[in-house]
């Protein structure tokens, strides 16, 4: 018995059926006596339906205005669920997140949580009701309604379990847990009974979205008891822990990957400082962000860099580099929107070299082109050709045997 924040993502709450099978869960956790805060996000594909309105309209839709009609998508499931709790004799009130307080910044479509009130949730708790909460989305200090980015409803689910001090905090989903890597490229992929929020965080910026990484840098930092589960079966699904010293940990927990990344390469670049600097500050003034980065050694005092931007800045990013073979001077400017990144992630990692090269001579044995590299102490991840990328999460899969994690399982049942 407790508070619990039980949040159900947009496959979940799919269908009218769906939402009869989710309200059945959520009178589950308030017949066992809990307090019950649920978040829900937009029915499948509406967030993408309202997105494609937009630019079918506009070819930049205005960041604000489209805040307002993102939002819409959540504030239908909140009513939906609550119409269904109530018809079924449940005291019920759904609310948006700029009816709950929930604070955040101004950027638009990006928006950071700042603030939550959470006293009228409270008043509704201790007076007996489930409240149902819209995620993806508050408003910021002029009361302009914002969203928090794509996923964005696993971080209001967080971020209201911190402010409420929630016993857990549940993320139901459509597979029952978080995996070795995503199931849908690789169905050798095994459940995790538990992962570290060190590696989650790495999984989710990496590509992983079955958590959005925002939802996972709350939770480590607001110590919220975060668990993944399927909305279709019972089960244990994942838990987000500590790393615990005296834990056995693989040496490779999981595979992320993400297709969604381009590169470009700069040629010909004088070798002297400030020159990286040059090139990249043209594409951070125009807020571009920038992962991987790369600069290959001198010939002939000059170098090339290469980086990797969003694949939706592609274009972008190349016209702003293509004034620079003049004025830098360069050689020439490359790119390539079809790649794709593969990371390997372990906390096991740091105590075990030559995890690096093992990871290289399994992508060399099936003729897999490494374009760009980076590691940090629990990941290395590696830029290919995108047509590779099943091919090469697979064999990294079998050959860090992943598919025989362990499945040790932490009892949250009570
Ligand atoms: P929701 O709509 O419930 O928020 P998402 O589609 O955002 O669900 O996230 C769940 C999806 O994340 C899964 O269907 C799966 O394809 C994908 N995914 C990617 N990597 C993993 C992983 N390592 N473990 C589990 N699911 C993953
Ligand atoms: N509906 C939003 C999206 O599709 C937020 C979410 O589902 O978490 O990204
Ligand atoms: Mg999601």
């Amino acid at each position: 018995m407790g508070l619990w924040v039980q949040k159900y993502g947009g496959t979940s709450v799919g269908s009218l059926e769906r939402i009869h099978e989710v309200v059945e869960r959520i009178i589950r956790a308030k017949r066992q006596g809990n307090d019950v805060v649920v978040v829900v996000s937009a029915m499948a594909g509406e967030t993408n339906r309202l997105i494609e309105m937009a630019h079918g309209l506009s070819f930049d839709p205005d960041p604000r205005e489209m805040d307002v009609l993102l939002s819409t998508g959540e504030q239908s499931t909140i009513a939906l669920i609550c119409i269904l709790l109530i018809s079924k004799g449940f005291l019920s009130r759904s609310y948006t997140g700029a009816q709950v307080h929930i604070r955040t910044d101004s950027a638009h479509g990006k928006a950071r949580i700042l603030e939550i009130d959470e006293k009228k949730i409270r008043a509704d708790l201790d007076e007996g009701r489930i409240v149902v909460v819209a995620g993806f989305q508050g408003s910021d200090s002029e009361g302009n309604i914002t969203t928090l980015g794509r996923g964005g409803s696993d971080t209001t689910a967080v971020a209201l379990a911190a402010a409420l001090k929630a016993d857990r905090c549940q993320i139901y989903t459509d597979v029952d847990g978080v995996y070795t890597t995503d199931p849908r490229i690789e169905p050798a992929a095994r459940r995790l009974a538990r992962i570290t929020f060190e590696e989650m965080l790495e999984m989710a910026s990496l590509g992983a979205k079955v958590l959005q990484l925002r939802s996972v840098e709350f939770a480590g930092k607001y110590n919220v008891p975060l668990q993944v589960l399927s909305s279709f079966e019972d089960g244990p699904g994942t838990l987000i822990t500590y790393e615990e010293k005296e834990m056995e940990q693989p040496v490779v927990s999981g595979i992320a990957f993400n297709k969604n990344e381009a590169k470009l390469t700069i040629t010909g670049v004088p070798d002297e400082p400030g020159a990286a600097y040059r090139i990249l500050q043209p594409i951070s003034d125009a807020n571009i962000d920038v992962d991987v980065i790369v600069q290959n050694t001198v010939r002939d005092s000059s170098t090339d860099l290469s980086f990797t931007v969003q694949r939706e800045d592609y274009e972008h990013a190349l016209q702003l580099l293509e004034p620079l073979i003049e004025s830098l001077p360069a050689k020439a400017v490359t790119g390539d929107n079809k790649i794709a990144k593969i990371s390997i992630v372990g906390v096991g990692m740091r105590s075990h070299p030559g995890i690096a090269s093992k990871m290289f001579s399994v992508l060399a044995k099936e003729g897999i082109n490494i374009q760009l590299v980076t590691t940090s102490e629990i990941k290395t991840s590696v830029v290919i050709d995108e047509k590779y990328l099943e091919l090469g999460v697979r064999a990294l899969h079998a050959a860090f045997d992943l598919e025989k994690a362990p499945t040790e399982e932490v009892d949250l049942t009570k």
